[in-house]
């Protein structure tokens, strides 16, 4: 039975698997291509979480993509706009005809022998099975488990007699109006949803076993309001976006270099927030450096208004056990609660967790490496999109897109074939794809691709040299073989 075949099939249809129809719709004029989803909805991430006051914890001119200008006055927005951002550049471009919605895919297995991939995915509510065959594979389908998110095994959870939720299930009408309230978590959903709910609880508590970095910054950017009085949006948009590239990335840079001078600075601007006898060191001074975990925005300091005016507080302790009326801290101390929402993460997860075969081999994805960040090395014709940990995801987004389409242009003056990327040479040592020192990377990380020691096979986590790399450098290096294609090979045999 012969397979629908495309060019190029797109696994998710996120903010990723949108920008890359596009980039594909621009470059590769006159390929096939279609999206593979296995939800029932374009926008991923912006679609699934639910959570009260969800929002981007990264500027939207860097979280936008680079050929939209995002033209809203907040520069930290809401998750439905960004939703909708999302969903608008798909009818804009096209893109959603595309898509095959309902389609999980759970296997690709490629042949060397027909340089093609064939990909299964499960479909529908019968999880029927439906094969499809293409030339290249490119996976924009995120870094999570979306069925679960993580939640430690409390000891007691059963007892509690009020609601324990997770901010990836957000219960459509969970009321908290005038309800106790306990987030368990430090990071930038704990953060984000202690303010949303103050106000309306009667109390929100975010209890955590240890502090992060925290840093408020204005949620309208001053200097794209000013310059958009004088300039065209397009104008407005890209300098804002590289205004921010440049900011975000010598924040990162002092932050690495001078880790004391950053604390030291971190530490000034939550001081500048709370009452003069708040005690900072004990819920603002983490044990790392900074950036040895992601950093947590504040826009517009929401978190310490609330902390300010008593709505909210903080609580650094352990819990030994939830009670039916709350939970018992390791301190001894009781915290009541009628909703305890457990902030404590996802579940990383590569490629939506399918499996890889190459020429009837399973691949291991721990012993593959990573070649720039976007290609797996023994795995041909593959790509996948995975963003910035240190800035935002659709700077790196873009830029593997736009490398993909390269690529396929390559191909096509191989006439077809393949390129799959080697490593050959043994000085390269072998580092975790993401080095982060959170929970939530150091529980997954193992079974995920490595990174390399140097270039290509070290990821930069840096826009501008990726740029340069990705968009201007060659793509003949030596950690990528190109292999010529049927035709060129009959035409090289033809001319001997
Ligand atoms: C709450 C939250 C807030 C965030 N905020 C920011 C931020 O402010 N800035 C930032 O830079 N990053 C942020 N991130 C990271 C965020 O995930 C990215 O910004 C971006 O949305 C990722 O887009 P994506 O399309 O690559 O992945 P996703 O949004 O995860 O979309 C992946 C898509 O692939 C589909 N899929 C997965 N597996 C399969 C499969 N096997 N078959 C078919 N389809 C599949 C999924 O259903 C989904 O639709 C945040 C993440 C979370 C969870």
């Amino acid at each position: 039975m012969s397979l629908e075949h495309f060019d190029v099939l797109v696994v998710g249809a996120g903010l990723s698997g949108i920008g890359a129809g596009v980039h594909l719709q621009t470059h590769c004029p006159g390929k096939t291509w279609a999206i593979l989803e296995a939800r029932d909805t374009i926008g991923g991430t912006w679609d699934l979480f639910r959570y009260p006051g969800i929002r981007s914890d990264s500027d939207m001119f860097t979280l936008g993509y680079s050929f939209k200008p995002w033209t809203a006055a907040k520069s930290i927005a809401d998750g439905p706009s960004i939703l909708e951002y999302v969903r608008q550049t798909a009818r804009e471009h096209d893109v959603d005809r595309h898509i095959r919605f309902r389609h999980k895919v759970v296997r690709a297995s490629w042949s060397g022998d027909d340089a093609r991939w064939t990909v299964e995915a499960e479909c529908g509510e019968a999880r029927e099975t439906r094969r499809y065959t293409c030339r290249f594979l490119y996976m924009c389908s995120g870094y999570y488990r979306y069925d679960a998110g993580y939640m430690p095994d409390f000891p007691g959870a059963g007892d509690f007699g009020g609601q324990l939720t997770h901010p990836q299930h957000w219960p459509e009408n969970l009321d908290y109006a005038g309800k106790r309230v306990v987030v368990i978590g430090s990071g930038a959903t704990a953060v984000t949803l202690v303010p949303a709910m103050a106000g309306t609880a009667a109390h929100v508590t975010m209890l955590q076993r240890s502090p992060t970095y925290v840093l408020t910054l204005p949620g309208e950017d001053r200097i794209a309001g000013a310059l958009r009085k004088v300039l065209p949006e397009r104008a407005v948009y890209a300098l804002t976006r590289s205004k921010n590239v440049l900011m975000s990335l010598a924040f990162y840079t002092v932050c690495r270099r001078y880790p004391g001078f950053a604390k030291k600075l971190l530490r000034k601007g939550i001081a500048a927030q709370l009452p003069a006898d708040y005690p900072i060191d004990e819920h603002f001074r983490p044990r790392y450096n900074p950036w040895d975990q992601r950093l947590c925005f504040v826009p517009d300091a929401d978190l310490f208004k609330a902390v300010r005016r008593g709505q909210a507080d903080i609580v650094t302790d352990h819990v030994e056990r939830f009670t039916p009326d709350g939970i018992r801290l390791k301190s001894g101390r009781e915290l009541a609660a009628d909703i305890v929402v457990s902030a404590t993460g996802l579940q990383l997860l590569a490629f939506g967790g399918m499996q890889i075969r190459v020429d009837g081999e399973d691949v291991n994805l721990a012993r593959t490496m990573s070649y720039k960040g976007m290609m797996l090395s023994g795995v041909p014709n593959f790509a996948y999109c995975i963003g910035y940990t240190n800035a935002s995801w659709t700077l790196k987004a873009d830029l593997a897109s736009q490398y993909v389409c390269r690529i396929i242009a390559r191909l096509d003056r191989n006439g077809g074939g393949y390129a799959v990327p080697h490593n050959d040479d043994p000085s390269v040592g072998e580092e975790p794809l993401i080095d982060f020192s959170s929970g939530y990377v150091q529980r997954a990380i193992e079974s995920f691709p490595k990174q390399g020691s140097k270039a290509p096979w070290k990821l930069h986590q840096n826009y501008i040299k990726d740029l340069i790399t990705l968009r201007y450098g060659t793509l003949e290096d030596s950690g990528m073989r190109f292999v010529a294609g049927r035709d060129d090979t009959a035409a090289a045999a033809e001319a001997a």
